[in-house]
């Protein structure tokens, strides 16, 4: 292995990569990116994810809650930093004191902004979130016109600015899909309802990774990746085709090698039985650690240069690997994901494999992973 394996288990990270990632789709789109660090770094680490992006070129940081915001700010990260999903009775004053901008979704989520601006004494940045066809957050297009309203008499009273009015896509993976342009024409008209409000100065973004690499007409002001900037394709092909590497390798050791008679069962279950005398390689690696169960007689991972599917199912802490007479010994690294360009696996070949997307994959690989950043 190029990168080595530092401990029995580890997830490593090229930092290089995400911030190469983000300024390749900076320069395709020319205008500012929002690079989405939620989720851990969508389980890449948020805080060095955040500075890679940042090294690379996005203008802005986005997170889920502000829980993530202020971690951001603790670790030093002074670039706008946006948080969107909040529920009632969130710390926006936190927020607020931490210069953190806030979504707003409904006329009571803004008047508890409202509030947190009175009592910290600042004017709180707000996102307009219009809730266009994906049915998630956002209001609706028959409450967009009250929490405009109300948007705009906060900001005459000078407790907030609206500095974005947005929304996201559902389907802007799926090539030609026709909710996209009808997303696209109900963002249109919330913005013009929100501009004839006076709200004229507030960026426009709708663009979500597979959105910014195939939809330019998504593009507006700033657009949002996330899973691209970690490298891994929105559209589930072949990421290089969009100059973009993944920036994750997911490897562990062997634990244990052992000779073992045709016909043994193996693991929980006894759902794989070996067809001839042959080795198996134990790896101490399992679903408490974010290894999907369903990769057992499912998933590949390169071990001693071949790919082999996991044989047998997938305990907590272990699966196991039917090498045949390869020469794998205690201590061999296995790759379960990478770049791929090594003779490794994808987290895509995964995803096909288990039934899931990477998306899950990447941000649930833990446990007892270590991580490392390179
Ligand atoms: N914008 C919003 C509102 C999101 O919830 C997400 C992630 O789910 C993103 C942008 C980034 O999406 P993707 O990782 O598909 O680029």
């Amino acid at each position: 292995l190029q990168r080595g394996l530092a401990h029995r288990a580890e997830v490593v990270v090229d930092l290089d990569t995400i911030a190469a990632n983000v300024a390749v789709l900076r320069e395709r789109v020319g205008r500012p990116l929002m690079a989405v660090v939620k989720a851990d770094g969508y389980g890449h680490g948020m805080l060095p994810a955040a500075r890679a992006a940042l090294a690379g070129g996005a203008d802005r940081l986005g997170v889920a809650v502000v829980e993530e915001a202020l971690a951001l700010r603790a670790g030093g990260v002074t670039a706008p930093v946006l948080a969107w999903l909040n529920g009632p009775g969130e710390d926006f004053a936190a927020a607020l004191s931490a210069d953190v901008e806030v979504s707003v979704n409904a006329e009571w989520g803004l008047a508890e902004v409202v509030e947190a601006a009175r009592a910290t004494g600042r004017t709180a940045s707000v996102h307009l979130f219009a809730d266009t066809g994906l049915s998630r957050e956002g209001a609706t297009p028959t409450d967009w016109p009250g929490l405009v309203a109300a948007a705009a008499r906060a900001q005459a009273d000078g407790d907030v600015v609206v500095a974005g009015l947005w929304s996201h896509l559902a389907s802007a993976d799926v090539p030609g899909s026709p909710a996209v342009g009808a997303q696209v024409r109900v963002f249109d008209e919330a913005v013009a309802v929100a501009r004839a409000a006076g709200l004229t100065d507030a960026v426009r973004h709708l663009a979500n990774s597979a959105a910014t690499v195939a939809l330019p007409e998504t593009w507006y002001d700033l657009v949002r990746p996330g899973v691209a900037i970690y490298g891994l394709d929105p559209l589930g092909g072949d990421p290089a085709a969009h100059g973009l590497r993944p920036a994750m390798t997911v490897q562990a050791r062997v634990a244990l090698t052992k000779r073992v008679p045709a016909g043994v069962g193996v693991s929980y279950g006894h759902s794989y039985t070996t067809g001839a005398e042959t080795t198996l390689a134990l790896v101490a690696v399992g679903y408490a650690d974010g290894v999907p169960r369903a990769a057992g007689n499912a998933a590949p991972v390169l071990a001693a240069g071949t790919q082999r599917t996991i044989a047998g199912r997938v305990s907590m802490d272990q699966f196991v690997l039917d090498v045949g007479e390869d020469p794998v010994a205690p201590g061999d690294p296995v790759v379960l994901w990478g770049p791929g360009t090594e003779g490794e696996p994808t987290a895509q070949q995964w995803a096909d494999a288990v039934g899931t997307i990477h998306y899950e994959l990447v941000t649930r690989v833990g446990g007892r992973f270590r991580r490392r950043h390179v």
